[in-house]
């Protein structure tokens, strides 16, 4: 079964494997088959993911709650910390209030079918992440597919569609070409027209805007118009998700959110260790910063070689060598540099590249030397 399709996804060179890691290594690093590669594949922009008193605080919760939460959320799955984390991040997001979901896929495939529904119309942009395209998918709403950050075409649009209720939906901080969403127009837009506007901030959570995401970064007010997704699982070195919006709109998602009702909650040490990085991210801004000195150090020492890195912005930087048989020798090149930074192929992305994260972790010798690896496998 399945072997004629498998064949044909070797040939295209599509095949996927899955490479697991071992055990934690210094910061950046990761190992693979008992090889330490520097680490640039990760989402764990701000290196919490090993932090020693987030690892305690998950450690501590385990002695305290157990492990598994043994029920969903409306049973008897959540503890004193999940609501102690969904007000901590509402305040963060400066929202009125907040849902923990268990993962971000989870939060836009629950979430969005509900806020959007029969006789609404859903825009999105046509680089949304698959968590989105699923979510708009299983939403019984008509969907209108506007091109990349392109407000004129969102724009043209939404004035010609008419229905019951608008939602734009847009990731903040886009996962493969690391560009940004221009929200400033697009929330002027969903104002004039009273649309909802929806943002996937899982990517701009804990780097933008001093952490606070792209709302701060670009200095919108939260708005009961406006609904804030983000995770736990990349900055904040956790795991898991949450969406932050006004009380009803979270009452609502609590009563019909099926990723949220029919699904077991996290585990109490999950949800310390996203409190504990929370309390990093707020108290800490060295981290961020870093962060951001070392993208920029990275992305000129790529504009010195002549690498192409679609529109990148941030410290997602998409670079693009060829087709996706280059792009796979290019990576396989790089490992033996002993770099991991890995081919994103179709259906992912249209255009294969070697998507390179650089994290507040990476040191500047780490940065040279995938620049250096990279020249030579250019
Ligand atoms: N949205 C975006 C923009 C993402 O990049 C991802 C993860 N790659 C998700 C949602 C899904 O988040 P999670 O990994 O927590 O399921």
């Amino acid at each position: 079964m399945f072997s004629d399709e498998i064949e044909r996804l070797r040939h295209d060179n599509l095949f996927r494997h899955i490479k697991d890691r071992g055990p934690i290594c210094p910061p950046a690093r990761i190992l693979i088959n008992n090889i330490e590669y520097i680490n640039f594949s990760s989402n764990d922009y701000l290196g919490l993911s090993n932090h020693p008193s987030i690892i305690e605080a998950a450690n501590k919760a385990i002695e305290k709650y157990g492990l598994g939460a043994g029920a969903s959320r409306l049973l008897s799955g959540g503890t004193e910390l999940h609501a102690t984390l969904e007000k901590k991040i509402a305040e963060f997001k400066g929202s009125d209030a907040a849902l923990i979901f268990n993962s971000g896929y989870t939060a836009n495939i629950s979430a969005i079918p509900v806020l959007a529904s029969e006789g609404d119309i859903i825009f999105s942009d046509e680089l949304n992440h698959a968590s989105i395209i699923d979510g708009c998918r299983l939403s019984k709403a008509k969907k209108v597919i506007y091109r990349h950050r392109d407000v004129e075409h969102l724009s043209e649009l939404i004035k010609k569609e008419h229905g019951k209720r608008k939602m734009v939906i847009t990731d903040t901080v886009f996962s493969m070409d690391g560009d940004i969403a221009p929200l400033k127009e697009i929330s002027d837009i969903c104002t004039q027209h009273d649309a909802i506007l929806y943002i996937d901030d899982a990517h701009g959570t804990g780097v933008l805007g001093s952490g606070r995401g792209a709302l701060t970064h670009f200095g919108i007010k939260p708005t009961p118009q406006i609904i804030q997704m983000g995770t736990f699982s990349k900055a904040l070195g956790s795991y898991g998700a949450f969406i932050a919006a006004d009380k009803n709109v979270i009452q609502w998602l609590i009563n019909t959110a099926r990723g949220f009702i029919y699904s077991t909650a996290l585990p109490a040490c999950v949800i310390a260790a996203s409190l504990e990085a929370l309390n990093i991210v707020q108290n800490d801004l060295s981290l961020i910063k870093n962060l951001w000195q070392n993208r920029e150090m990275l992305f000129k020492g790529l504009m010195d070689l002549g690498f192409y890195t679609i529109n990148s912005e941030t410290p997602i930087i998409p670079i693009v060598v060829g087709d996706t048989n280059t792009t796979l020798k290019f990576s396989e090149l790089l490992m033996h540099h002993n770099i991991y930074a890995p081919a994103i192929r179709p259906p992912t992305v249209k255009v294969p590249r070697i998507r390179v994260s650089v994290t507040a972790a990476h040191t500047e010798e780490d940065i040279n030397k995938l620049l250096k690896g990279l020249r030579f496998a250019k």
